[in-house]
């Protein structure tokens, strides 16, 4: 009774395997590939119709693993904003600088730096675009966001 119960395998992994690890540096990658030609795509779930931005390999909300890709507007409003006075190390000639929530036309609400406007003018509610050109294409994934916002 014993020996016999020692003998049974106390977990089997097998078929268990079905990781989302293939599909994700896929996305990513296509994700990338996108914003490289100007567009910037979400993930959006096939149950539930989340968007996730950036794309992720597993719903958060309903946990399917099913998506497609949507185009993300590039325009928005400013929610909120602090002044980022101490910055992490990669952003510290930039100081200080604007960092703030945007809603995007389809309701997303993002952050992002916002540059191009001087500390002041910076207002809650004021029209933002996103600028995805000028962001250095050479960092790599999850080094996320790639882009700022500037006033329309
Ligand atoms: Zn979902």
């Amino acid at each position: 009774m014993w020996a016999a119960q020692v003998l049974q395998p106390q977990f089997t992994f097998i078929g268990e395997d079905k990781t989302t690890s293939e599909q994700a540096p896929f996305i990513i990658e296509q994700f990338y590939k996108y914003m490289s030609r100007g567009k910037l795509m979400g993930g959006k779930c096939k149950r539930c119709g989340k968007v996730h931005l950036p794309p992720r390999p597993l719903c958060d909300s309903c946990f399917s693993k099913e998506f497609e890709w949507t185009e993300i507007p590039q325009k928005g409003k400013l929610l909120t904003y602090t002044v980022i006075h101490v910055a992490p190390t990669q952003f510290q000639s930039m100081a200080p600088y604007v960092v703030g929530i945007v809603q995007l036309e389809n309701g997303l609400k993002i952050p992002g730096m916002i540059r191009s406007i001087a500390l002041e003018q910076v207002k809650i509610g004021m029209p933002l675009s996103m600028d995805l050109e000028t962001c250095p294409a050479s960092q790599q994934w999850p080094q996320w966001p790639r882009y700022f916002f500037k006033p329309t």
